[in-house]
């Protein structure tokens, strides 16, 4: 049960019989600093290891997200006014909360998502890259000064917060994509209204309630639960600034084009195709370690996880088999046994959809090395055991083609599909024709050729024998291509510049006994 649920009795029947179970834990938004939990709609969230409903999540309608962005709207000008000192020292309390309840949030988080919890644990730390990075605003909020521009004329440059901003996040990081956004937004000065994915909205409440336990005073942060209806509302709303929005990539082209259309600024990251280039002069057991890992670590539901490895020469066969050793010995199980390394799939419909892009692999001519459909024989993890969950196991999918429909498309899944390439040239151009652009990794001891990967590559973040380059929390997150609609990319410096606008401010204080008429255009010189 969440931590923040409210009280069932106070909400209206549910219409369906999973929504009647999911009244059993009623997780509600949180607006001007309390929970809600009065909706007219609930959906389902699930326990993705045992398929059982675990609680039902408030469906915001248009009129409960007018309310969140109207308390959010209300508390701007008095957190705008709210000094910088003051700002940071509530972030500086925030960081320290969230160590405090790292345990607890990321036991939320795999309950709900099913990752394992040092899984989970990992993507609180990352979180707190971004509440340090928020810690160091007084610094990043400072504009230009340029004396005597002109004569007796000083500019500088100011910073502004916008107003209120959404934030409308994902399932797969329910902690730490909501913690890319917000502490810079608000140490900017802005206000927040965050929209959590509907599978796995509890950790949004944990944060908001650590946030007020830290000083944020209430509508600064907002939590509205809901679906697309909510995500409308927030896209039309004439009260709302502008949109960080992660997600996949339909909906963030959508999010870009609505928001953008009614007149707000946005930064919309989709999904991913992340390849990983495996030379031939690659130490085999390193590259496949690294496959292994950024291939199957939750489950494969990462934007940043490697989906394609492309193999280059003679180094493919010793590394399929490598990654074969290894991928028959990873525990599927649980999040919450240690002994897991692998959870299950977000929903039962999410696992059946990649189940059929594997089933369709083989169809369409690739090889399956292994197949995640069968459980593995010696791996403790028989079907039975795990049948109640929305378990698969990791696959691998040898001989993929760019035509193939496991290339082409995000699987999103436990799945890793390997492209045999002949030279460094085609490795590279596999990259750059992909349509998706978030991040790209090379193996290999040879640094002229890393270095020219990291020159060609038309990929916004990418890995010299790193598979998986997310940014430290001073530098900033996004893809190009499908996999980021709009400028700038989130946290770090790039997200002070979306969440601020500037105003250069020219000043003279004139002497009166030079003052006179002159309707010349002002000149400097
Ligand atoms: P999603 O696009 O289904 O949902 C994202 C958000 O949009 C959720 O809050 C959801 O409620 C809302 N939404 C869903 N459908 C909508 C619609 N039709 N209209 C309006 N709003 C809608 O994504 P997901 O399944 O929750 O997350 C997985 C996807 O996110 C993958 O594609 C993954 O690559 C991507 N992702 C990208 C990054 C990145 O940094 N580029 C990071 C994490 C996840």
């Amino acid at each position: 049960m969440s931590p923040l649920a409210g009280d069932a009795t106070s909400a209206p029947p549910a219409t369906d019989d999973e929504q009647a179970r999911a009244g059993e834990a009623r997780i509600g938004h949180w607006v001007a600093g309390g929970l809600r939990t009065d909706a007219e709609r609930y959906g389902p969230v699930h326990d993705p290891a045992t398929g059982e409903v675990t609680g039902g999540v408030a469906l915001a309608s248009a009129a409960d997200v007018d309310a969140a962005v109207a308390a959010a709207r209300d508390a701007f000008p008095a957190w705008r006014a709210t000094s910088v000192s003051r700002r940071v020292e509530i972030l500086f309390a925030f960081h320290q909360l969230l160590v405090d309840h790292r345990d607890e949030i990321a036991a939320v988080v795999s309950a709900e998502h099913g990752k394992v919890l040092s899984d989970a644990a990992g993507e609180v730390a990352r979180a707190l890259e971004c509440v340090e990075f928020a810690c160091g605003i007084g610094q990043l909020l400072k504009g230009g000064y340029t004396e005597q521009a002109s004569a007796g004329v000083d500019v500088h440059e100011v910073k502004q917060a916008l107003g209120v901003v959404a934030c409308i996040t994902p399932f797969n990081f329910p902690a730490m994509v909501p913690l890319w956004m917000i502490p810079n937004a608000i140490a900017c000065g802005n206000t927040v209204v965050l929209k959590p994915s509907e599978r796995d909205p509890s950790a949004s409440l944990v944060v908001a309630r650590l946030l007020q336990e830290a000083g944020l005073p209430d509508g600064v942060v907002n939590v509205v639960q809901g679906d697309r209806v909510a995500v409308e509302r927030l896209l039309e709303h004439p009260d709302v600034e502008a949109v960080s929005f992660v997600g996949s990539t339909p909906v963030a082209r959508h999010v870009y084009e609505t928001g953008t259309r009614h007149g707000k600024r946005v930064q919309a990251l989709g999904g991913a195709k992340n390849h990983m280039v495996v030379l031939p002069d690659a130490d085999v057991d390193v590259a496949a370690d690294a496959a292994v890992s950024a291939a199957y670590g939750s489950a494969g539901e990462r934007c940043m996880a490697v989906s394609v490895l492309v193999a280059v020469g003679a180094v493919a066969d010793p590394l399929v088999e490598a990654i074969r050793e290894r991928v028959a010995r990873l525990v599927v199980g649980p999040g919450s046994d240690p002994a897991s390394q692998m959870g299950p799939l977000i929903t039962a419909e999410h696992r059946d959809r990649v189940a059929a892009r594997v089933g369709t692999a083989a169809e369409e001519g690739a090889t399956l090395v292994v197949d995640g459909r069968e459980a593995p024989p010696g791996t403790g993890a028989s079907a039975p055991e795990l049948g109640q969950g929305f378990f698969l196991h990791p696959t691998l999918v040898d001989h993929v083609r760019p035509e193939h429909t496991v290339y082409r498309e995000e699987i999103f899944g436990p799945v890793l599909s390997v492209v045999r390439a002949e030279s460094y040239d085609e490795a590279v151009g596999l990259v750059n024709d992909n349509p998706y652009g978030n991040g790209a990794a090379i193996f290999t001891r040879d640094g002229g050729a890393a270095r020219a990967f990291e020159v060609d590559a038309r990929a916004g973040m990418i890995g010299v024998n790193v598979p998986i380059p997310v940014p430290v929390g001073y530098y900033s997150f996004g893809g190009w291509k499908s996999s980021l609609f709009g400028d700038l990319h989130v946290y770090g410096p790039e997200s002070v510049q979306f969440y601020t606008r500037t105003k250069v401010v020219t000043t003279r204080w004139p002497d009166p006994s030079t003052a006179g008429v002159d309707l010349g255009f002002p000149r400097t010189r």
